[in-house]
């Protein structure tokens, strides 16, 4: 079977130190089988993404010594797709359109409990049927979704594989799909489209046989496994590696500017460099 990889940064930031590990890694994985490596511009947020940040993955993963098939995919081109898939599911029954804003949901729940997709949604709006979704955000109904797999045990079957650390099976846990993910958003209302049910649709549309992508990610493969089963979309294999952290132990976040690739550039350091740096070394 042929191997895709594929490394799918948002524009919102400059790439560091955690990106090019995710993206080498991605890389070396997708030589080593004699595999793919395709880049993917996650940008379907445009209340965030810049052009100048496109620019600069392009050339810092170039710089880097990476190279992908083009045209590249960007979401941006292909909300099409989001929304078939959001009507599959509304068509289903399992979605809603929900009004809350993020100050509702605090209000309505002042004891916050946070999982994969933020501060788990306390249903506000789950009965409420509206009908003007224009401005709306679209949630999944996890317990209908849960019910139209077969009921809890029927979904604790379900599983899927991660290969960082040997090969491992994860069993998916449904009343954890309840409590900690809950009524997880399909769509934003801003942008038509949300994360989870974006990248679940691309990686299937760009056969992705090998998901590469942080530790901090694990919790919602639950989600992105679930979606695929609703969507009767294949589930690829994940390597969930481990996090690029500072000298405090924190995960590197973007709008830490000094642990960018391009500040490394700009200091003089090469590829090698940033190789060593994330523990590539031999690279
Ligand atoms: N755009 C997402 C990010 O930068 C991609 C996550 C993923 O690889 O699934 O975090």
């Amino acid at each position: 079977m042929a191997h895709i990889e594929r490394f799918a940064p948002s524009p919102t930031g400059y790439l560091h130190l955690g990106h090019a590990f995710s993206a080498l890694t991605a890389w070396d994985h997708a030589k080593a089988e004699g595999g793919t490596f395709l880049l993917r511009i996650e940008d379907n947020d445009h209340t965030r993404v810049r052009p100048e940040f496109e620019q600069a993955i392009y050339d810092d993963l170039h710089w880097l010594g990476l190279d992908w098939p083009k045209p590249v995919l960007r979401q941006s081109d292909n909300m099409k797709a989001y929304q078939t898939a959001l009507y599959l599911l509304s068509a289903l029954g399992l979605t809603y359109a929900c009004e809350c804003t993020r100050s509702d949901i605090k209000k309505a729940q002042p004891l916050p409990i946070y999982g994969p997709d933020g501060q788990v949604y306390p249903g506000t709006c789950r009965n409420k049927k509206l009908t003007n979704t224009k401005n709306t955000a679209i949630r999944l109904n996890m317990a209908k979704a849960i019910a139209h797999l077969g009921g809890g045990d029927h979904v604790n079957l379900l599983s899927f594989t991660d290969i960082n650390d040997g090969r491992n099976e994860h069993s998916l846990n449904a009343d954890q799909l309840l409590s900690k993910c809950g009524d997880i958003v399909l769509a934003r209302r801003d942008i038509g489209t949300a994360y989870h049910l974006a990248v679940v649709v691309d990686d299937a549309a760009q056969n992705i046989t090998h998901v590469t992508r942080g530790q901090d990610l694990f919790e919602a493969t639950q989600i992105h496994r679930i979606l695929q089963v609703l969507l009767g979309l294949p589930t690829p294999i994940y390597r969930h590696h481990r996090l690029i952290v500072d000298e405090n132990g924190k995960r590197l976040a973007k709008r830490d500017n000094s642990r960018a690739i391009r500040k490394y550039r700009e200091g003089g350091a090469s590829p090698q460099d940033i190789c060593e740096m994330v523990g590539l070394g031999n690279g």
